[in-house]
């Protein structure tokens, strides 16, 4: 149930105001559909325009008959005369309510005190000064089993000695009632402590009910103050809900430990040894153009039962491939491997960080594409890169094609532990392959130096890759060992560029490419690139003349023969990946990257 009052004294028609093209009252009731944790979700409201609002957009919505004087009355009223065991109170002013926080409220009933429980709410932990001692902040203190004891608008409890150490509290809004709890609410009388306070909590305590409280410490925006619609909106665009004014600038974990250098490679064992748990294995992702080299896999020099697994990188990374081989290591093996070493190009890195997390994490990996949804480290991760250009060695992200759409994993917990960069293990690589590659640190660069998002740190990064491209693709001077040793640092350096700012156009249309036809990201993102003079008019010049140095023929009308409906699909996936665009157009995007603009542009390709 989503209690919506339309007038709010602190900011009038709040619910209505416009959050990224919806109002505030549509985003909560559709963050709450998407949750699937109810079997009903209703709107209830005193307002016909709340009320038509929903219906406009095919929810449920309830009109309450009566005047009240809270929330919850209003939702009591509503329910009555349903048949419902429990019913859970969602703020109307909260659009980013988290299925976690939403998730941990219900299961309270299914712990151990369950039968003692009439109602289950949030807290959260708060630990600054000015926001403890806000009357416009509940605090709570609870029992040894987390039952409250009271809730009040002063600091609780008083610190009489200032050296102490006490975690403070503060109630959050979302309540999971039993029904008999909240009629009885509705019945009976307010008493004087409630009335002082103005907390309505208080009732239940008052007359004797046991309320648990859930710990969640997902932050959430409520919306109070059009100071506090400007900062939902802001994280409505960075695709990230839970970005707050606390945590607004990116915080990233970067790699913890890389060597570098021609002939680090032997380096591994030394490497690897302390990071063995007992005798655990470590499973050897690596590249099936290796399968031959008996050299290289005697550098390897696996030990006791260490596993190696060769991979194809003919086709791009598939969520049900992680799946597969996360499958094919527990069927060996019980307990969790030492570590996964993944050597090879942006294709086996990226499944080797992908693997390294779902052993981890239960489900599909197609579970896991987005922003943040990891919940468990990864095993050990270690990167060594035997073709440069990605960035996959240093970035957030493992790109894999799901199911339904082709999208990085982007957690704290993806990042390898360990890179190992060896220029020398790129010396076979076909001179074709080194040019799509490389090319794609080149479009790292582009794209982040020309995007809105760019800022100092990604621009210091994207510049020495830049100027490194050029040397290594424009001119005559280098050796080719050189090259090797640098396109290795550029690859790294556009990784790092675009970690704190974004890719653009190339990157969104190549993504629908080999959606749809499989096309490998490298070679994509260069006939793509090609076309896009109109936006990238430097950096494309410069690469229409790398590709004539590097005597590189594309393939053409790639898009010629496909049906209308992989066209569809393509423009789907080009269009989904919305900051990509914000990145590389600006806020007005949708306006200047049109579906019919974009069609035009792929049967260009
Ligand atoms: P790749 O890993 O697909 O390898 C390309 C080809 O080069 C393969 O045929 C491979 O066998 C061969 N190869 C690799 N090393 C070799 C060597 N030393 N000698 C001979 N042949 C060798 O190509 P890539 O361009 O490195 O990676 C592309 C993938 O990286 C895509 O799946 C893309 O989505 C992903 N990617 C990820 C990120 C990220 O941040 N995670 C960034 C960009 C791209
Ligand atoms: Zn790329």
């Amino acid at each position: 149930m989503i209690p919506a009052r339309y007038s709010a004294t602190r900011f009038p028609g709040k619910l209505m105001q416009d959050l990224g093209g919806k109002s505030v009252i549509v985003r909560t009731y559709e963050a709450t559909m998407a949750t699937k944790l109810f079997d009903e979700v209703y709107v209830v409201t005193d307002s016909e325009i709340i009320y038509s609002e929903i219906e406009l957009h095919g929810g449920k919505a309830i009109m309450s008959i009566k005047e009240h004087q809270c929330g919850s009355d209003r939702i009591a009223e509503a329910i009555e005369d349903m048949d419902v065991d429990i019913v859970v109170n969602v703020q109307g002013d909260e659009p980013f309510t988290s299925k976690e926080a939403l998730e941990q409220v219900l299961n309270e009933y299914k712990g151990k005190d369950a039968n003692k429980i009439d109602l289950v709410t949030l807290m959260t932990e708060i630990n600054d000064w000015n926001e403890i001692n806000d009357p416009n902040c509940v605090k709570v203190i609870v029992d040894k089993d987390n039952f409250a004891l009271y809730f009040s608008r002063s600091p609780i409890p008083f610190l009489r000695d200032k050296n102490d150490e006490v975690q403070y509290y503060k109630h959050k809004g979302i309540y999971a009632f039993r029904k008999q709890a909240l009629m009885d609410f509705y019945k009976l009388p307010m008493r004087p402590i409630e009335a002082t306070e103005k907390i309505e909590c208080i009732r239940y305590l008052e007359y004797g009910k046991n309320i648990k409280m859930a710990i969640s410490n997902t932050p959430g925006i409520e919306i109070d103050t059009p100071e506090d619609l400007i900062r939902a909106n802001i994280a409505l665009k960075e695709e990230n809900p839970l970005i707050t004014t606390k945590n607004k600038f990116r915080n990233f974990p970067m790699v913890p430990k890389v060597v570098f250098g021609q002939g680090s490679f032997d380096q591994l064992s030394i490497i690897l040894a302390p990071n063995r748990i007992n005798k655990n294995p470590f499973i050897f992702l690596v590249d099936d153009v290796f399968e031959k080299n008996q050299s290289l896999i005697v550098r390897i020099n696996p030990r006791f039962n260490d596993k190696l697994i060769f991979i194809s990188s003919k086709e791009e990374p598939k969520t049900s491939q992680v799946d597969l081989i996360v499958k094919e290591i527990k069927s060996e093996i019980t307990y969790l491997p030492s570590g996964i070493i993944g050597i090879g190009g942006g294709s086996i890195l990226d499944l080797a960080k992908a693997v390294a997390l779902l052993l981890t994490n239960k489900g599909s990996a197609a579970d896991y594409q987005g922003w943040d949804l990891v919940k468990n480290k990864a095993v050990y991760h270690v990167g060594i890169p035997t073709i440069s250009g990605t960035g996959a060695e240093v970035s957030r992200t493992t790109v894999l094609s799901g199911p339904e759409r082709k999208l990085g994993i982007n957690s704290d917990f993806t990042p390898f532990d360990q890179v190992i960069l060896d220029p020398n293990l790129t010396i076979g690589v076909p001179e074709k392959q080194w040019f799509y590659t490389g090319m794609d640190c080149f479009i790292h660069c582009v794209e982040s130096l020309n995007g809105t998002y760019l800022n100092a740190f990604s621009q210091s990064y994207g510049e020495k890759a830049f100027e490194l491209c050029k040397e290594i693709f424009l001119k005559n001077t280098l050796t080719k060992e050189e090259s090797r040793a640098k396109l290795m640092m550029a690859s790294w350096h556009g990784g790092m560029s675009i970690a704190y700012s974004q890719v653009g156009i190339a990157h969104a249309m190549s993504y629908g490419l080999s959606y749809v036809l499989d096309t490998k990201h490298g070679i994509g993102n260069c006939i793509v690139f090609d076309h896009l003079g109109e936006y990238y008019p430097e950096g494309v010049a410069i690469f229409k003349k790398m590709k004539k140095k590097n005597k590189i023929k594309l393939p053409q009308n790639i898009c010629g023969n496909i049906s209308e409906e992989q066209m569809e699909t393509m423009i789907d996936i080009a269009l989904s990946l919305v900051p990509l665009w914000e990145n590389a157009l600006g806020d007005n995007w949708k306006s200047i990257m049109t579906r019919e603009k974009l069609k035009k542009m792929y049967l260009r390709m």
